[in-house]
């Protein structure tokens, strides 16, 4: 796994920290799109000396370079994708709890026509806000 990162981050020509491997490491392993913070906690147990400034630098430097992505919802923390491919989202407006909607009608769904605007469309992702079932049990 952390060969395939090597490479990955050689055919960008990003250099290869310890730091950058246990970010990408943690991001592997959480499927739960965590937050900069929860990042942080897992690093930590790893590499006790990493600042939180220095997570957050390196999560953003992955994202800009394709290797993961960033998930950004109005009004919560940006959260941490390991796939970097779009995909779709279910997010709960309580607890912020994010997670994936693979659900293969969605990939069918046509783009929209925008060929009157000449705007091109390459990727689309949908967002379903609701609330989670640790949510609606505690409500
Ligand atoms: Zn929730
Ligand atoms: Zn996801």
């Amino acid at each position: 796994m952390n060969q395939n990162f090597d490479e990955k981050c050689k055919s960008r020509g990003l250099s290869i920290t310890v730091q950058r491997q246990k970010v990408y490491e943690v991001l592997m392993e959480d499927k739960s799109h965590p937050t900069v913070d929860s990042v942080y906690l897992a690093v930590c147990k790893a590499i006790p000396t990493i600042s939180r400034a220095t997570v957050y630098r390196t999560l953003e430097t992955l994202a800009d370079e394709g290797l993961i992505q960033r998930v950004l919802h109005p009004g919560s923390s940006a959260r941490y994708d390991g796939n970097p491919a779009p995909h779709n989202h279910l997010v709960c407006t309580v607890c912020g709890k994010t997670e994936d909607c693979m659900d293969s009608s969605l990939n069918a769904l046509p783009c929209p026509d925008r060929s009157s605007t000449g705007f091109t469309i390459s990727e689309c992702e949908i967002t379903y806000r609701g609330v989670c079932p640790e949510c609606q049990r505690k409500a």
